[in-house]
């Protein structure tokens, strides 16, 4: 379309319709979103009298003027626990002006207005429930706006029509052009996300309905804040003045959703409520790209007497179209993931808890309740933690419930995703918009990205599952750095929130490799904190140990910060370094401390830890001297799709210049006992469609460069790995004993994991589970590394500077 104004003015209503379709297409793609909600509606009251209303009441039909703390709480309640993310705030304006008994309860109750208890009980619903409150109020002062600001995410009013002529707005003060459209301007200049919409079909013309659609433009237009528009159609309601008019016309309203497609810029969200039309699907046809708010526990106050359709009905409606069902926060994606702008400082963090990486609500089911002070239960190794309050009850990675079935499942694939996946199929590579495009798969189009990286799977790697018998070795959790998501680390600058600082000495930690080789591991993962004492030399010390006590152990550390802290502390060039730490026995290096490789978020992440090129460059260098590596990613904290394409890409890129990377290690966010979330600065970790993603488009990303994507089952769990198995996963990674970070960050999952829980695993996808070595190689089965001593014989001291003194000295560092 080059004229708009043109075809508004002579285009039939299939043309229009078609064009709309075209303008949702081209911007939102096949995301139709929903926001899981309840309605609290505040007061019944309201000083206005609108011909078309049932909502409001007069106080002698109503028990109390307003909804008492305790009504509003437990309405909130049940609606958090039945999974929804916004309390709906629904009211009549300004009843204190027209009824005493408003004034008389607000007077009674220590709240000068109406807007002033709103503001009260908005914040109550986010602090005892987490909901994001919405504030629907009607028309209010700056001042209103900027109180309500503090405590709701988003506000909105309907314009409803900019006619002022209109007889059922008679009654109506606050109903005039001018109330609105100053209401609707101070939101933006308050950097508001705003809802508004127009009322189709309550006397007002076609032109009536354009202008109000133009000037909700300009709005925005100057300001940038409409964030939806709902185009609501009038039904007529017993018991109001209106009730004998007649209801919308259906070809009216539907030219109207597509008016306003064409008419908006495309950016703003478009919603029509799927309850007031008996054929909603055909709400699709016509441009939207929103279903509003859908409540699972409480009625739509406004229109009681039309249900809402289910969510299921829904999703099965907007898939039948092409189209994907998503649930949102009350503030759209545009807008959570430009929280200076459009947060107040206190919104932050309560819009981060509930969503996801690309800004939308988080969609595993069940109920997400605000994490409360957490207990300092002190033990031993540093790893319980104890959360306080209702306890969630959705997914997420490191807690102990299963995740959500989505694969197997149906795949269907349309638009942007399917060409990309079509391109990837014929052998091309994906870069940092095709990557991007696939994180944000929703739906069905999740397995079709499962179900392509499944296929490259088998054509990288066969049906074998590996694993690897292996065991942790954290030699010290006392650390200089300040890793904001590190639960694990003691220093003088960490929270110190868990157990008691340590420090093995080097006959520990030759013990407990002799310990895992009899319990056949072949490969001991050795990276801890940086203690202050260490020098370079003490992470020879620790592979000479480990290579002494059972020749022939794979020594699989240390991480790129600790090699290239530990050259820096020598003044010896990285390259050297290596070259002693090989002849000490190291033989890889794990791929931690990558966290997201991109400096932007490393500097909230680990503001004072290696940048994204040194890490590359210490794994380049690694390569060099002929050690293999792999790649991590520690995702789902404070970062966008966009950075683990970049993450991606970058280590794709050095593996084509050295083949040094073994494999790809996706690695959730635990978010429970990490400092970065203790301190609200950071989202509850991945949710698990994201998490499954994570490994899928991993395959996807390296097909070709990286073989092996392993799943971490500590964080993720048994039953989320057996879907990331059917992703695009071969490999479950180690039987890990004393996996002490993630636990420390507070993940669930036990510190081990045997043989037959991998076979369990396994065997119902008909795979075949295969031991490796830390290479790749095949373990044969009677094959067993012989320890050169017995346990607790050593007599290597506790050399924390790499000096070794004669007498073992067990070194517990007091707090
Ligand atoms: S992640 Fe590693 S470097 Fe960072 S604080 Fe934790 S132990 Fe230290």
């Amino acid at each position: 379309m080059t004229n708009p104004s043109a075809l508004v003015q002579a285009a039939t209503l299939p043309e229009l319709l078609s064009e709309a379709a075209h303008i949702r297409d081209h911007h939102h793609g096949t995301r139709v979103t929903y926001s899981p909600k309840v309605f609290i509606p505040l007061t019944m009251l309201c000083q206005d009298k609108c011909g078309y209303c049932t909502f409001a009441q007069p106080p002698a039909r109503l028990a109390s003027p307003y909804l008492s703390p305790g009504e509003v709480l437990a309405i909130a309640r049940a609606g958090a626990q039945a999974g929804c993310h916004e309390a709906l705030f629904t009211l009549g304006e300004r009843p204190e002006l027209r009824y005493p008994a408003a004034q008389k309860w607000l007077d009674d109750n220590g709240y000068r207005t109406t807007i002033d208890y709103l503001v009260a009980m908005a914040q109550l619903v986010l602090d005892e429930t987490g909901l994001l409150p919405h504030a629907n109020a009607g028309a209010l002062s700056r001042d209103e706006l900027a109180a309500l600001r503090t405590v709701s995410p988003s506000q909105g009013m309907m314009i409803e029509s900019l006619n002022a002529d209109l007889e059922c707005h008679r009654g109506a003060p606050d109903k005039t052009p001018e109330r609105r459209l100053a209401t609707l301007e101070a939101a933006g200049e308050l950097q508001i996300p705003y809802t508004t919409g127009i009322l189709v079909g309550i006397g007002e013309s076609r032109q009536d309905r354009i202008d109000a659609l133009l000037a909700i433009a300009e709005s925005h237009e100057r300001h940038g804040h409409v964030q939806e528009v709902i185009v609501q159609n009038f039904l007529p309601k017993e018991g109001t003045a209106m009730h004998r008019a007649p209801a919308c016309d259906d070809d009216v309203y539907l030219e109207a959703i597509a008016l306003a497609r064409i008419i908006l810029p495309p950016e703003i969200h478009l919603q029509a409520p799927p309850n007031l039309s008996d054929d909603f699907g055909r709400l699709l046809d016509a441009g939207i790209d929103d279903w509003g708010g859908v409540s699972p526990v409480t009625a739509d106050h406004v229109n009681p007497e039309r249900p809402w359709p289910q969510i299921e009905r829904l999703r099965e409606v907007s898939e039948e179209r092409g189209k994907v069902l998503a649930p949102r926060l009350t503030i759209y994606p545009e807008y959570v993931t430009a929280p200076d702008r459009w947060l107040d400082p206190a919104m932050v963090f309560p819009v981060g808890d509930r969503s996801d990486a690309e800004g939308m609500g988080r969609d595993d089911p069940g109920a997400f309740w605000p994490e409360r002070t957490m207990d300092n239960a002190k033990v031993a190794d540093g790893a319980d933690v104890l959360v306080v309050g209702d306890e969630s009850t959705a997914w997420y990675s490191g807690s102990p419930r299963s995740p959500r079935l989505i694969v197997p499942g149906p795949a269907r694939a349309t638009g942007r995703l399917r060409e990309v996946l079509d391109g990837v199929l014929d052998g091309q590579e994906v870069g940092e918009d095709e990557i991007v495009t696939l994180f944000a798969a929703r739906g069905p189009e999740v397995n079709a990205v499962a179900d392509v990286a499944d296929d490259l799977r088998r054509q990288a790697v066969g049906d074998v599952v590996t694993w690897v018998a292996n065991r942790n070795i954290n030699y010290t959790n006392v650390c200089t750095f300040k890793c904001r998501f590190c639960g694990f680390s003691k220093g003088p600058m960490s929270l110190n929130l868990r157990g008691t600082p340590y420090l093995l000495t080097l006959d520990d930690i030759a013990d407990r490799t002799i310990e895992a080789a009899l319990d056949g591991a072949t490969e001991v993962c050795l990276q801890g904190g940086i203690h202050p004492d260490f020098d370079g030399d003490y992470y020879v010390h620790v592979a000479h140990a480990v290579t002494e006590a059972v020749p022939g152990m794979h020594v699989h550390g240390f991480t790129a910060l600790e090699v290239t802290e530990g050259a820096r502390r020598l003044q010896e060039p990285l390259a050297d370094y290596y070259q002693r730490l090989i002849a000490a026995g190291m033989k890889s290096l794990p791929g931690t401390a990558a966290e997201i490789l991109d400096d932007e978020i490393r500097a909230t992440l680990c503001p004072d830890k290696i940048n994204t090129e040194e890490w590359l460059e210490a794994h380049r260098i690694a390569h060099q001297a002929g050690l293999h590596s792999n790649v991590t990613i520690m995702f789902g904290a404070v970062e966008r799709p966009v950075h683990w394409a970049r993450h991606m890409i970058r280590t794709r890129d050095l593996q084509k210049e050295t083949g040094g990377f073994t494999e790809f290690v996706g690695l959730p966010f635990v978010h429970m006992a990490s400092p970065i979330y203790l301190q609200r600065g950071a989202r509850r970790g991945p949710t698990f469609r994201e998490t499954l993603l994570m490994h899928a488009v991993a395959r996807i990303a390296y097909h070709g460069h990286i073989d092996n994507i392993q799943g971490s089952w500590v964080k993720i769990g048994f039953d989320g790995m057996q879907q990331l198995l059917q992703s695009g996963v071969n490999d479950l990674g180690g039987t890990l004993i004393n996996e002490n970070i993630s636990r420390a960050a507070g993940a669930d999952h036990g510190q081990a994991a045997t043989i037959e829980d991998f076979q369990t695993l396994v065997a119902p996808l008909g795979r075949t589970l295969a031991q490796r070595r830390t290479d790749y190689s095949i373990v044969d089965r009677h094959e067993h590394l012989v320890p050169s001593r017995a346990v607790g014989e050593g007599t290597l001291g506790i050399g924390t500077n790499g000096r070794a003194p004669r007498r073992k000295k067990l070194a517990v560092i007091a707090e």
